[in-house]
């Protein structure tokens, strides 16, 4: 069907005509951190199990016991203090065991059936875009799966940032779903490290977490929007918000980008703002306190096009909300259908 021109203003862009336009090709970066998580599976997994969060992680898997008796108590208060503490004795026994029970809990978790809000959010954007996760949950990339075995395999570049459990690493070639084989050496993909001392989280480590970080960077550098969902910049992780800020650049070299925080309902607008500072160009940033509010729900698939239609040629555009209370993903695919075909017409 065409679309009828009359009577619409040369400055009013329908939702019609945001739907048919795909002519962006820069970016877009989403960043996620346990928030996310935590919003999309506010009870827990498939089986109900909870999504830990790193804070109190040792108290939730029971972690505290595998610390050195001097160390429980700063364990269960501070995590990674006392993770680094026994790292920096060098107690690799003690190390490998945390390791491994916080692998194996991350990766026993799923999906449910249902729509999830992962499913959106890796519907809502599209190849040229980027997920940069902090999440060791595998949530992320199995809905990717699922997705991709529907028929929908436009989605946007997955990046771990603190590793994963869902991602493994032949170390001669490439990534992949940890536990499959490699295409090219057929070596199994071996799991991904997740844990660094706190005061050495070596992101420069030659390996995977290095590649994550040198990507993002890049897409920072030259992305039109940051849109950053759930994760707070805890103080114990400096050197992550050097790295983005790095990647951004001075924000006076980025006077058209928008950046926009998604956060829990009763957040400190203005300590978000602080927390942000570095990455936001004077006016140019939203807090919302729920993805629906957010700029990606509101023109999924076409950030780019309603973000350059409303800010750099100050036109009046539609709001394309996506539907909320789907429960079925063959639906939530079908309500997505317009926009992937108008791509692939594209
Ligand atoms: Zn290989």
């Amino acid at each position: 069907m065409k679309w009828c021109m009359t009577g619409l203003n040369d400055l009013e862009v329908s939702v019609q005509q945001e739907i048919e336009e795909v002519s962006v090709d820069k970016p877009h970066v989403l960043l996620l951190g346990a928030g996310a998580s935590k919003a999309a599976l506010p009870n827990g997994d498939k089986n109900g199990k909870p999504v830990p969060i790193l804070r109190d992680i040792a108290r939730d898997l029971h972690l505290h016991r595998d610390f050195s008796q001097d160390l429980v108590k700063l364990s269960q208060t501070d995590f990674e203090a006392a993770y680094s503490k026994l790292f920096s004795r060098g107690d690799s026994q003690e190390l490998e065991q945390i390791n491994q029970k916080i692998a194996g809990y991350f990766s026993s978790l799923e999906l449910p059936d249902e729509v999830n809000l992962y499913d959106i959010i890796n519907l809502s954007l599209r190849e040229k875009d980027i997920i940069a996760t902090f999440n060791w949950d595998p949530f992320l990339l199995n809905s990717q799966t699922r997705l991709a075995k529907r028929g929908v395999t436009k989605l946007p570049r997955p990046y771990f940032l603190h590793g994963n459990v869902a991602v493994g690493v032949c170390s001669k070639d490439m990534v992949g779903l940890a536990g499959n084989r490699c295409r090219r050496c057929g070596n199994v993909f071996e799991a991904s490290r997740l844990l660094y001392p706190v005061e050495n989280k070596n992101y420069q480590d030659g390996d995977f977490i290095q590649s994550q970080w040198t990507a993002i960077r890049s897409y920072l550098s030259r992305c039109f929007m940051l849109t950053i969902f759930g994760y707070s910049a805890p103080k114990t992780d400096v050197e992550a918000m050097k790295l983005l800020q790095e990647g951004w650049g001075n924000v006076k070299d980025r006077p058209m980008e928008q950046t926009e925080v998604i956060n829990r309902p009763g957040a400190d607008h203005e300590a978000i703002y602080e927390t942000w500072a570095k990455l936001i160009h004077t006016h140019h940033y939203d807090i919302h306190e729920s993805f629906y509010d957010s700029f990606i729900a509101n023109h999924p698939r076409r950030t780019g096009e309603a973000y350059r239609n409303q800010y750099l040629e100050s036109k009046f555009i539609s709001d394309n909300p996506i539907p909320r209370g789907i429960t079925k993903l063959e639906q939530l695919i079908a309500w997505f259908r317009p926009l992937l075909d108008s791509e692939r017409r594209g």
